[in-house]
């Protein structure tokens, strides 16, 4: 673990992989579509600028995320040239920051681009976001997006530079009804948009990129998840490319003891022994994202599979271990040891969270070393 960090708990992230990753996704859209990756929250928790770079150098041409100081760091430390998208709100009385970084923003709704009409001083590209199903942004109707139009028309500083929504269920080929219904909408609210060709045009996440049969890519496709790794069984059979996970989770053995039978194990009354036990603690806790509830999906130690036992710490937990480990063994939470593996997926899925509510809640008290 390179300094500052002293302690032996560390995220592995393979930047091969993730370069392997988007060239096969750029393969798959083809060269006339645009890869947007999206690297909002800390690229999912992957580690915003070297997903970014790496993302970059293997074909993405955008880059997406969510706030207006993801876009500025990006624009000082390495994308000088690239065009970035927010995808989410930026008050309007940041404009100007936004115009002078050259960072294309989103216009959330008809109310923000009135307000924007009025303060905006210096030009600034937008796309505008088209809500047609998932409400949360977006103009809502054909009569909202006339009126942005028309507002547009008459104010040359204001850019509309695109236009795009996002998908609810792109994720779910079970029952595609509502994502049907969402494109067949986009569809219709697209009719009304002036110079279309001129415009950048996009709607697929990497749910939608992948397992649909439309391939709904217009001119540009915006993917996250993608970027570092394949989806949960049953979708991973769908995947029409080969994406590889790219990122494991590790600690170490910290101290090592056997306990009565009776005893308590952490925090309150969750875990008593019911016969002399061999116990480990480790050097992870919710502190750095490791929360109750990745809880069942245990740890691997020398290529076998421990239960956590007892109520999670802020900065450690334990383990139960079938006999006595040397202080320093490696311990697993995601990735492989020997045959085993814990995916991410299978973590995420044992938790009944998305995976990428896993990893970007894993702390930045963890670090991630990229190879
Ligand atoms: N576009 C928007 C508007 C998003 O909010 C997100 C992420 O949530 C994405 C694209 C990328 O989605 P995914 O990670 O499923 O590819």
């Amino acid at each position: 673990i390179p300094p500052p960090y002293l302690r032996p708990t560390w995220i592995d992230i393979d930047l091969d992989l993730v370069r392997i990753n988007v060239q096969n996704l750029k393969k798959y859209i083809g060269d006339n579509v645009h890869l947007m990756a999206v690297v909002k929250a800390n690229a999912y928790g992957y580690g915003i600028m070297e997903i970014a770079r790496t993302s970059l150098s293997a074909g993405a041409t955008w880059i997406g995320v969510a706030t207006l100081d993801e876009a500025l760091v990006l624009r000082r430390e390495i994308a000088k040239h690239i065009p970035i998208l927010v995808l989410g709100y930026v008050p309007v009385e940041h404009l100007s920051r936004a115009s002078e970084a050259n960072v294309t923003i989103t216009g959330i709704s008809l109310e923000w681009l009135q307000e924007a009409d009025q303060a905006i001083e210096q030009p600034v590209d937008f796309h505008l976001k088209i809500d047609t199903g998932m409400n949360r942004l977006g103009c809502r109707t054909e009569d909202e997006v006339k009126k942005v139009i028309d507002i547009v028309s008459r104010n040359p500083k204001l850019r509309f530079t695109g236009a795009f929504t996002h998908f609810a269920t792109s994720e779910d080929l079970t029952n595609r009804t509502y994502f049907l219904r969402q494109l067949s909408r986009f569809k219709q609210f697209l009719e009304i948009i002036p110079n279309r060709s001129e415009k950048l045009i996009h709607c697929s996440n990497s749910g939608a990129t992948l397992y649909h049969d439309e391939k709904p890519f217009y001119n540009m496709v915006r993917c996250g998840k993608a970027l570092t790794g394949p989806p949960n069984e049953p979708l991973k059979a769908f995947l029409p490319i080969t994406l590889q996970s790219v990122i494991s989770l590790h600690s170490v053995l910290s101290l090592v003891k056997e306990v009565e039978a009776g005893e308590k194990i952490g925090y309150a009354d969750t875990y008593t022994t019911t016969k002399k036990q061999w116990i480990g603690t480790v050097p992870i806790g919710y502190g750095d994202g490791w929360h109750q509830n990745l809880k069942p999906t245990g740890v691997l130690v020398e290529g076998q599979r421990m239960e956590i036992v007892g109520r999670i710490s802020m900065d450690q937990l334990m383990v139960g271990l079938d006999r006595e480990y040397p202080v320093g063994t490696r311990v697993t939470f995601i990735g492989q040891q020997g045959n085993m593996t814990i995916t991410g997926d299978e973590v995420a899925s044992a938790a009944k969270i998305p995976r990428s509510e896993v990893f970007s809640a894993i702390s930045s008290r963890v670090p991630r070393i990229y190879k």
